[in-house]
């Protein structure tokens, strides 16, 4: 009865907190294309006037509008997925599709909360423990965002990846307080972000920027300090490679992928680190056979 509770609270929390990600994702994308717009850089000018609205207004006063005719959502537009359902993914005033984002990313939330929960590796018995996994929680609505932004616009937006960062900084200290063998903890950690943010760092230096951005750095660092093993950062990367590959070839064998074409690989990273968080564990004990 008990964890029935949870996971309900699980699920609404997700949904409501994946539903203020799609909404973070929007209003990134209309900051960035004003920044671009400012440094005058090429940015897409037909996109820059549809999402200008987002920024107008300053904070405090800005609510979520429809893209097309700026039509103010109340709060029974608001209601995450339930909304969308009920509008059938159109805009309540023009009708124009609002697009899969917003349902796919509460849901996304909510699965992983749930999943969270079902697959933590560790006992939640006391403060510490439970604090990380809460840290846990908030740094994935950040990976929705990042996943899904990196999805459709190839990039890693900066100020997201920091609060990863620091996120992954305050998982660290807690992961070390909790250790018994703490310089051994230390070094894991730094281990874990030789493999998965060092190696991408010399991917970067030598291709100078072509084959990856340095924004898949800075998210290698804050899923490395997440995961805080060795061990779990290079199961992460290998099942990140192997995503890749069972994605990449079949596209380019039916001719929807040029050889050319940017794969994001930010998404990846993110789907190899859950799996390396939740499965991790198993998979090295089951199958590499290394002590834990
Ligand atoms: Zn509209």
């Amino acid at each position: 009865m008990e964890n029935v509770v949870i996971y309900l609270a699980l699920i609404l929390t997700g949904l409501c907190l994946g539903s203020f990600a799609g909404a973070m994702v929007w209003r990134l994308r209309a900051r960035q294309l004003s920044e671009d717009k400012a440094h005058h850089e090429e940015y897409d000018k037909d996109e820059y006037q549809r999402l200008k609205k987002l920024t107008t207004g300053g904070a405090a006063h800005d609510r979520s509008r429809c893209l097309h005719c700026s039509y103010v959502l109340r709060w029974y537009d608001l209601i995450p997925l339930v909304s969308w359902l009920s509008l059938r993914g159109k805009c309540r005033q023009c009708h124009i599709p609002i697009g899969y984002l917003e349902p796919l990313i509460e849901l996304g939330v909510a699965l992983l909360f749930v999943l969270s929960f079902a697959f933590w590796p560790y006992p939640l018995e006391t403060p510490l423990a439970i604090t990380q996994f809460i840290i846990w929680l908030v740094a994935g609505v950040g990976l929705a965002i990042l996943f899904s932004y990196d999805t459709k616009w190839f990039l890693l937006p900066d100020r997201v990846n920091f609060v990863v960062i620091g996120l992954g900084v305050l998982s660290v200290a807690i992961v070390i307080l909790r250790s018994a063998d703490r310089l051994n903890a230390l070094l894991s950690v730094v281990g874990a972000a030789v493999i998965l943010s060092g190696l991408y760092l010399v991917l970067y230096l030598i291709s100078r920027g072509k084959w990856i951005g340095f924004g898949d750095v800075k998210l290698g660092l804050g899923l490395a300090l997440l995961l805080a093993d060795w061990r779990l950062a290079f199961v992460a990367l290998f099942a990140a490679n192997l995503i890749g590959c069972l994605i990449v070839i079949p596209a380019m064998i039916s001719g929807r992928l040029k050889r050319d074409s940017h794969v994001p690989f930010g998404p990846l990273l993110i789907l190899g680190f859950v799996i390396a968080q939740f499965a991790g564990i198993y998979l090295i004990e089951t199958y590499l056979g290394v002590a834990l």
